[in-house]
């Protein structure tokens, strides 16, 4: 008895801690919650029709607490924020940034990400920032890189004069 109702806990929480905040989630949610209520009707029913020779009271007074457990912790686990920000892996967390937008899936753990990384100008490690704070962030990099391969490029003339 113990390990059905471990099984089928991970078996309705499992696709909601994947797909959370998604229709795939409050689905898992909604069929796991029916599958149960089903079952307790059919167990109400098996006893009616047998005259209450296939009927466990002790069932029962368990398989309705544990359906509330279900579809309570279900649409917790749904409600809980995905935990990575635009730009990252959904999975994983890695980085997506600059990775070329035609191969859609992350090259550490190989799920596909749904959205195009943004493109390497932007601060990506601000995703939420409003732009006016973002902007003058992604304004000094682009500058600094610029600097840099201007140095780099006068190095190289003054170490090869023509
Ligand atoms: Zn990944």
């Amino acid at each position: 008895m113990i390990p059905f109702f471990l099984g089928y806990a991970l078996l309705v929480w499992w696709p909601c801690v994947v797909y959370r905040r998604r229709w795939q989630g409050f689905l898992a949610v909604a069929l796991g919650t029916l599958v149960l209520v089903s079952l307790i009707r059919l167990h109400i029913q098996a006893g009616i029709w047998t005259g209450g020779r296939i009927f466990v009271p002790v069932f029962q007074s368990l398989l309705i607490p544990y359906t509330f457990l279900i579809a309570g912790v279900g649409l917790y686990i749904n409600l809980l924020p995905r935990t990575h920000a635009r730009g990252y892996c959904g999975r994983c967390g890695y980085d997506l940034t600059g990775l070329d937008p035609d191969k859609h899936t992350c090259p550490e753990c190989g799920r596909a990400f749904e959205y195009a990384p943004p493109p390497r100008s932007e601060p990506v490690h601000a995703p939420d920032m409003p732009q006016a704070v973002a902007d003058p962030v992604a304004k000094a990099r682009a500058r600094a890189r610029a600097a840099e391969r201007l140095l780099t490029r006068t190095r190289a003339s003054a170490d090869h004069p023509r």
